[in-house]
C-alpha cells in the first residue's frame, strides 16, 4: 500500500499531431503538479511528451525524465527536468520508468507508447509489480485499443481480471483519483489471477 507519489506517463514524441491531442498533455501536466504528484517521463521536449512536462513544471510540479543517450538529442532532451537520467539502452530506461511509478498514466502514443503501456501491462499481469494504468481516451484515440483488448477478453485470451488494474476513460481527474485510490488500497501482484492459462485443475468452458 502506498500513495500516489509518482505517476509515470506514457505518450507520444511526435511533432507532426493534431494540436487539440497537446490540450490534454497540458492538462495532465497541471493536473499531476496541482496534486503535488512528480510526473515522471521519458524525458523528451517533443509531442506531447513535452508538452506535459513544460506544463507540469509551469504549474509548479517535479519533473523527472528518463532518456538514452542517443534519444537526447533525437528526441530534445528536456532540460528544464528537476531530474533528468541518461541510461544506456531503452530497456533500463523502461525499467526506470516503471521503478520510479506507484501508477500510469497513457495518454496518445504511437510505437514507443504502445510498447511501454504493453510491457508494464504484462509487467502486471505476470507479477513483477502491482502497480495501475490508466488510459486517457482522448479524441477517441484509444478506443480500438480499447476495442482490442476487451475482445481478447471475451475471446478468453485475457482474463478479466485485467480490467481491475487498467482503467480506459476520457476524462483526466477521474482516472487519476482512480490511480490514486488504487495506489492506496493492500493489493498484491498475484500472477494466478491474470495469466491466460487460468487457474490449475480448471477445465475449458463448453461451446
Ligand atoms: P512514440 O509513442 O513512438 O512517440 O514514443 C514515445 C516514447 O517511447 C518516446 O520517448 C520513445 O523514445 C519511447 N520509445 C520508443 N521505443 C522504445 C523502446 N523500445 N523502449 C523504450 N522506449 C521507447
Amino acid at each position: 500500500m502506498t500513495s500516489l507519489r509518482s505517476v509515470t506517463l506514457y505518450c507520444s514524441s511526435s511533432r507532426s499531431l493534431d494540436p487539440h491531442f497537446a490540450v490534454a498533455a497540458r492538462a495532465a501536466g497541471e493536473l499531476l503538479a496541482r496534486r503535488g504528484i512528480t510526473l515522471v517521463y521519458g524525458g523528451g521536449g517533443l509531442g506531447l511528451m513535452g508538452e506535459a512536462a513544460r506544463a507540469c513544471k509551469a504549474a509548479g510540479g517535479r519533473v523527472e525524465g528518463i532518456i538514452t543517450r542517443k534519444f537526447l538529442d533525437l528526441e530534445q532532451g528536456w532540460l528544464g527536468c528537476d531530474e533528468l537520467v541518461v541510461v544506456d539502452t531503452m530497456r533500463e530506461r523502461k525499467r526506470i520508468l516503471i521503478e520510479r511509478a506507484d501508477g500510469f498514466l497513457v495518454l496518445p502514443g504511437g510505437m514507443g507508447t504502445f510498447e511501454e503501456f504493453f510491457e508494464t501491462l504484462v509487467g502486471r499481469q505476470i507479477g513483477d509489480h502491482a502497480k495501475p494504468m490508466a488510459v486517457l481516451d482522448d479524441h477517441g484515440y484509444y478506443l480500438p485499443l480499447h476495442s482490442l483488448i476487451e475482445h481478447s477478453i471475451r475471446e478468453r485470451f485475457a482474463r478479466e481480471a485485467l480490467r481491475e488494474v487498467l482503467r480506459f476513460g476520457t476524462e483526466l481527474e477521474p482516472l487519476v483519483d482512480w490511480l490514486a485510490a488504487e495506489a492506496a488500497a493492500p493489493v498484491t501482484a498475484d500472477p494466478e489471477r491474470f495469466l491466460p492459462m487460468g487457474p490449475k485443475n480448471s477445465s475449458p468452458p463448453a461451446h
